[in-house]
C-alpha cells in the first residue's frame, strides 16, 4: 500500500500539467484537474487508463460520511482501471510499454495512474477492443470459486446488480440451474438473458420461500447467494438454502449490524461463506481468473455496463450509481 501513498504524493496538482484526474473536493462535488503525470517507481508501471468501473463501494464517499476527509486525491476512489502501459520502472520486467492491461489501481478517475507490477493484469490480444475493469469481474470470480457450484445444483442468486448478473452467468454456464430474485423487473429479464432458468420477483417473503420450494422439491438450494446486502435478502437467503447447503453473503453488510436466524442455519447445518477477500493478492488472483474467463467467453460482463461517462462526468456516474435509476447495473468512467 505504501507505493499507492507515494504514487498519490507525486501525482500533485500543477496548472497546465499533462494529465487530468478527476478529484472528488467534498460530498457530491467532483471536478477535474490538471495533475503532472506520476513516474513509476521501482516495482511500479504507470498505465495510461482507458477507463475505470464506478464501484457501489464509491458511493458512501460520494454521499458524505464523517469519518472521510476532504477533498480526496487525485483520482480517488477510482480502483477498477484498465488501460495501456506507458511507462514502467526500471526494476519491472514481466510488463513493457504497450501492453494492455487490467490493474488494481487506487486513482483511477484519471488519465494516469501507478500501479505495482504484481497488481496488474495482462489482457491478451482477444480482448484488444474489450472494456474490462478487472477489480469488480476478480470479486465475482473469488465469490464464485467459494460458492463451489457444480452442475447438478440448483443455485438462488438474491439480489441481481451487476454482481448479481455475473454470478449467474458463472453458475448457469457452469451447468448449474439458477432461481434469480430481484426486485426490478429489469433485472430479472437481465438475469434471464444471463442464463438464470426461474426468475422471482423480490415482493413478498412468504411467496418467495414458497415458489422455491415448489421449485425444488421443497428441499431449498443446494447454494444461495446474496448480493444485496440488507437484512431482508439475508433473511430470505437463508431461508431458501437446505440442509447442508451453502449460503454465500457477496452483499456488502457495511452499514451497521445485521440479525441471523441462528435458530435456522444451525438446525439446516448451512456452510456460511462471507465472500469478500481483502487481501490485494487474493484480487489480482481474482482478475488473472475474470480475464480468462472474459477470454474463453465463461464471463461476458459487455452487456452490463449499462451507463458510459467521460471522466469530467465522474459526478454523474457516481450519481447513477448512487440513485441507481431504472436500467441501471454498472457505470464506467472513460478518459
Ligand atoms: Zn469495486
Amino acid at each position: 500500500m505504501s507505493a499507492t501513498v507515494e504514487a498519490a504524493a507525486r501525482a500533485i496538482r500543477v496548472s497546465g500539467g499533462a494529465s487530468r484526474a478527476a478529484w472528488i473536493d467534498a460530498p457530491g462535488v467532483a471536478r477535474i484537474d490538471r495533475v503532472s503525470i506520476p513516474e513509476p517507481g521501482e516495482r511500479e508501471v504507470r498505465v495510461r487508463l482507458e477507463g475505470s468501473g464506478v464501484c457501489g463501494s464509491n458511493v458512501p464517499v460520494w454521499e458524505g460520511r464523517q469519518w472521510f476527509s476532504y477533498p480526496l486525491e487525485a483520482g480517488a476512489p477510482g480502483h477498477e482501471g484498465w488501460g495501456v502501459i506507458d511507462a514502467v520502472g526500471e526494476s519491472v520486467h514481466d510488463f513493457t510499454v504497450g501492453d494492455r492491461v487490467a490493474a488494481l489501481t487506487y486513482h483511477a478517475f484519471a488519465e494516469h495512474d501507478l500501479a505495482a507490477h504484481d497488481s496488474v493484469v495482462r489482457l491478451p490480444p482477444e480482448l484488444a477492443s474489450v472494456e474490462l475493469p478487472g477489480e469488480p469481474l476478480g470479486c465475482a470470480m473469488n465469490i464464485f470459486a467459494r460458492s463451489d457450484i457444480r452442475a447438478e445444483h440448483t443455485v438462488a442468486v438474491v439480489g441481481i446488480g451487476f454482481l448479481g448478473a455475473l454470478l449467474t452467468q458463472l453458475a448457469s454456464r457452469a451447468g448449474a440451474r439458477v432461481i434469480a430474485i430481484s426486485r426490478r423487473q429489469f433485472a430479472l429479464d437481465v438475469a434471464r438473458s444471463c442464463g438464470a432458468h426461474e426468475t422471482i420477483a423480490m415482493d413478498d417473503h412468504a411467496r418467495i420461500i414458497e415458489r422455491v420450494r415448489s421449485l425444488t422439491g421443497g428441499e431449498g438450494c443446494e447454494r444461495v447467494i446474496e448480493a444485496v446486502g440488507m437484512q431482508w435478502p439475508l433473511d430470505i437467503a437463508g431461508e431458501l438454502t437446505r440442509i447442508r447447503g451453502r449460503l454465500i453473503i457477496a452483499g456488502f453488510h457495511q452499514d451497521g449490524a445485521r440479525q441471523v436466524n441462528m435458530q435456522l442455519w444451525n438446525w439446516r447445518g448451512l456452510d456460511v461463506i462471507n465472500a469478500h477477500e481483502r487481501d490485494p493478492r487474493a484480487y489480482v488472483k481474482g482478475m488473472r481468473a475474470a480475464v480468462s474467463a472474459v477470454a474463453s467467453g465463461a464471463l461476458d460482463p459487455s452487456p452490463l455496463y449499462t451507463h458510459r461517462f467521460p471522466l469530467d462526468r465522474l459526478g454523474d456516474a457516481l450519481e447513477a450509481a448512487r440513485t441507481r435509476p431504472d436500467g441501471f447495473l454498472k457505470a464506467l468512467v472513460v478518459t
